[in-house]
Formats: C-alpha cells, structure tokens, sequence
C-alpha cells in the first residue's frame, strides 16, 4: 500500500569529507565540498500518527536503505517539478524511546538551490512530504491483517488503541518540499481565489524570496516581542495582587492585541509604580520604548 507522511527539514551546511563521498557515489558529476549544502531530514518515525498508523519500529533500517539516492523536489503549482535535493544517506536513531529515519540530503549552490538553502538557513520551516510502500499493514490488537478483523484504528478495544502498524517496505519514492509561511502571515491569501497558495509560494514564484525572508524575520522578532509583553503584564498583575490567578491572567492577555496588550502593561506599570515607589525594575519595561521603531508586523 502507498504511504503518505509529512516530516521536516533541519538544519545543514559544508559536507564532512566522508559526506562528499557519499554526495558523490550519487552524484552524474564529480562534485566539490563548495558546491553542495548539505542538511539532514528527519522522516517515517515509529510513533503513531494523525491518521492512527505507524512504521514497525523493524521495518525502518530495510525502508531508511530505499531512501538513499531518492531526489527531493519542488512541486510547484505553476511550474513543472523541478528535483533541487537528493538523499545521500539515511539510517535509523533512536532517542528517548523513539525511533526514527534520519537522512542527509544535498543540494547543489547555484541557481534555484540558493533559495531553498537560504530558507534553510534562516529557520523557515521546511514541511517535506514523504511517499513509500509498505508490503503489509497489521491490527495492533490482535496482530492480524489490518482490515481483516473488524478492529478499527483509532478506536480502544479494552483499554487498547487500535492502531494499523506498517511492516515489510516494498519501496520509498521521491520527497516533496513544501514551503511553510510564517504563522503571521499564514490567512493573508485566503481570499485570493486558489485557497491554497502561501505567501510563500507566491514569494518563491514572484522573485520576492529576500523580501520575505526579512519579513519571516520581523514576525518573529515581533511574535517574541508580544510575549514578552504579555509575561510581563501578567507579572505585574500578580505582584499587584489582583487576585487572578497565573493562568486565567495568561489566557486573558493571549486574547490582547498588541496595542490593548502595550496600554495595559503601561497602566499596570504606572500603577505599580505608585504603589511600591522604591520597587525594583520588573522585567524589562524600560527596553519596551526600543520595540516602538522595531516592531512593523
Ligand atoms: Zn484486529
């Protein structure tokens, strides 16, 4: 059967020399260290999930094998697929308990790879989509072929979540880049007609990608900045002694824009002010006049 999961890319940079011998074990053309950025991917985990499905912990150093050699690809909805990375090598971590694919991939500098490799660079979340076959799907329950017992996935059979555990990989596909907007922008296009294109993707098509990046950058700076404000009013809330507690006083100020947010900080600090005259600095409310200029989201 074939098996959809979306995973991510992290981060990368200069391949080890043992690394470029693998690039080019892959690679049609003999290439050097300069030419290629590397990264690595984290793909098909032993963990349940969203659809109630999970790899068999067995069957990921056979699948992580299939992988290797595999091209990633921009599939873009205005132009024809266009392979940017390929993996190079791929084998099976175990942390905490899980277990997991990891694969390093490369992409060659130049051209259309610089984007992607600047995006990785930045910190914008990569969404990777991955495709393989799995020979067999099993019912965690009672261990027979998934769809042959009458167990459901997602239901709980005596205390037991019924889960369809995916053994015996056939064969693992192509993976696709998808470009995840920031979150501040994430609903500015929804009424563009598509309903599916991202800023991101519009940024990509329209030659914007450096514009964006910089954005990218202020929404976060400006996403850090909002909670900051918001603990430090809720801080203040507490050591005047409003008698709310921390949680409900957190999920207030998560309901505040940014301005009714900046004006009850303000008249919460000139309250606390009077209040205790000789009170130490709480927090950083001096540094809060800086933002002013920074802050354009
Ligand atoms: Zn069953």
């Amino acid at each position: 059967m074939e098996v959809k999961k979306q995973t991510q890319a992290l981060g990368g940079g200069v391949p080890t020399a043992q690394q470029l011998g693998a690039i080019n074990a892959q690679a049609k053309a003999e290439l050097k260290a300069e030419e290629v950025y590397v990264f690595s991917l984290r793909l098909c985990d032993d963990q349940v999930d969203r659809d109630h499905e999970r790899f068999d912990t067995e069957a990921l150093p056979e699948l992580a094998r299939m992988f290797v050699g595999k091209s990633g690809i921009v599939d873009h909805q205005w132009s024809a697929k266009q392979q940017v990375a390929r993996i190079f090598e791929a084998g099976v971590v175990t942390e905490a308990g899980v277990s997991y694919i990891k694969a390093w991939a490369y992409i060659r500098r130049g051209g259309a790879g610089d984007e992607w490799i600047a995006d990785i660079e930045a910190g914008i979340k990569k969404e990777v989509s991955v495709g393989c076959a799995m020979g067999r799907s099993v019912c965690s329950v009672c261990g027979l072929e998934y769809g042959t017992c009458g167990h459901q996935k997602g239901n709980v059979y005596d205390g037991q979540s019924c889960v369809a555990v995916l053994k015996e990989p056939v064969d693992a596909y192509e993976f696709s880049f998808v470009a995840v907007p920031a979150q501040a922008n994430a609903g500015v296009l929804k009424g563009m007609g598509t309903g599916k294109a991202s800023l991101k993707e519009l940024a990509d098509r329209f030659g914007a990608q450096e514009e964006y990046r910089n954005l990218y950058k202020q929404a976060a700076l400006g996403q850090e900045y909002a909670g900051l404000l918001a603990d430090q009013t809720v801080r203040l809330c507490l050591a005047l002694e409003l008698g709310l507690e921390e949680k409900l006083l957190r999920q207030m100020t998560g309901k505040l824009g940014t301005a009714e947010l900046k004006a009850l900080c303000r008249a919460l600090s000139e309250k606390a002010d009077r209040k205790f005259p000789a009170r130490v600095q709480i927090a950083a409310s001096e540094e809060a006049g800086d933002w002013d200029t920074g802050y354009l989201i």
